[in-house]
Formats: C-alpha cells, sequence, structure tokens
C-alpha cells in the first residue's frame, strides 16, 4: 500500500507531473495539479511523477 502526499501551498501547476502520470494526475480548476487517487496499490508512475516535479511537493509513503 502506498499513500501519495502533494503540498498544494507549493505547487507551482507546472504540469509536470501530469505529463509523466497522467493515470494518477490532473490538473485541477485552480490550476495545479492534484492525484485522482491518494491511496494505491501499487506505485505505478507516481515516483515518475514525484521526481520531476520542480518543487518536490509530491512525498510517497510506503506502507
Ligand atoms: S510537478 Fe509539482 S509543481 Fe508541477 S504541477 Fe505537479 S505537483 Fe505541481
Amino acid at each position: 500500500m502506498i499513500e501519495i502526499k502533494q503540498d498544494r501551498n507549493i505547487c507551482i501547476g507546472c504540469g509536470a507531473c501530469v505529463v509523466v502520470c497522467p493515470d494518477n494526475w490532473v490538473m485541477d480548476k485552480d490550476k495545479k495539479s492534484k492525484p485522482k487517487k491518494t491511496k494505491l496499490n501499487e506505485v505505478g508512475c507516481n515516483e515518475e511523477a514525484a521526481s520531476v516535479c520542480p518543487v518536490q511537493c509530491i512525498t510517497i509513503i510506503k506502507k
């Protein structure tokens, strides 16, 4: 089980996470991204999303 956390206060809305991980990331109305799901069985492309984020606001917690 993994949990995705995003600090939306520092998200700059660059869209990189959505480009590399459209399975779980979308742009929201406020022009910042958000995860579709925060609790997943597999990390999948969320690891890439976290690593490309220029402000490192995506954290993946493995439980
Ligand atoms: S890559 Fe980071 S800063 Fe860019 S939209 Fe995604 S969460 Fe926000």
